[in-house]
């Protein structure tokens, strides 16, 4: 087999196998970084954070309303208790009454709203439960899936290797270090076939002088333009 076509297999070989490096790559990183999952999470700790914040706060309203309430009491038992007989003091008690009163329902308003913001909070809350429990679920088949891929990939990587070492020992070490530069320097493409007189890698046409020289069993010929191994098909 000449050389050219040797080379032009173990071509195919290696540019299959760097598809399968960059697929691998990608998987291992998604794999880690898991955006969806990431973003359920952050959806869910925040709906819980404020789901808390409003609960915390519906809370303390009902306290001051309490508050209020027993200020109230006291204020009324003092009043109809009998035991005040002076009328500035009894008409300070009913002014304490009156802004008592006014506070109560500022606080009971504030109070109804913050019930109001709790439930939406809770609502959001089981949202963001739903919504993390399906991503963690989604999560782990298609982690699974990944899992799979990556080692069918690596089986399939394997293979592929072990063809490229028995056929890299059926070429000769200077021709396999031309390549093995070619291919560093020309972003992994060191052969390249002639399609319709042109060099596929570089798209630049070639003379019929050239297309007929890469035909040559014997000499390796290089395409003027991108400096790679042509190879004629
Ligand atoms: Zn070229």
């Amino acid at each position: 087999m000449s050389q050219v076509i040797t080379l032009f297999r173990l071509q195919k070989i290696d540019s299959q196998c760097d598809k399968i490096h960059v697929r691998l790559s990608e998987i291992e990183r998604e794999i880690k970084e898991d955006v969806i999952l990431k973003e359920a999470h952050q959806m869910h700790d925040q709906a819980l954070v404020a789901e808390r914040s409003a609960h915390e706060h519906e809370r303390s309203t009902e306290e001051a309303v309490r508050g209020i309430q027993i200020k109230l009491e006291h204020n009324q038992s003092s009043q109809f208790g009998g035991k005040i007989f002076s009328p500035k003091e009894l008409q300070d008690l009913q002014s304490e009454q009156s802004a008592l009163e006014r506070r109560r329902t500022e606080l009971e308003e504030e109070q109804l709203n913050a019930m109001m913001i709790l439930e939406k909070a809770e609502k959001v809350k089981r949202e963001a439960d739903a919504n993390l429990a399906m991503a963690e679920q989604k999560s782990s088949s298609r982690q699974a899936l990944l899992r799979g891929e990556q080692v069918t990939l690596q089986q399939e990587l394997e293979k592929l290797d072990a063809e490229r070492q028995a056929i890299r020992t059926t070429v000769s070490v200077d021709l396999a270090d031309t390549y093995d530069k070619l291919r560093l320097q020309k972003k992994g493409v060191a052969v390249a076939m002639i399609v319709d007189e042109c060099c596929a890698a570089c798209g630049s046409s070639l003379t019929p002088a050239d297309c007929q020289a890469a035909r040559s069993p014997s000499k390796i010929n290089y395409c003027p333009s991108c400096g790679r191994i042509l190879y004629a098909g």
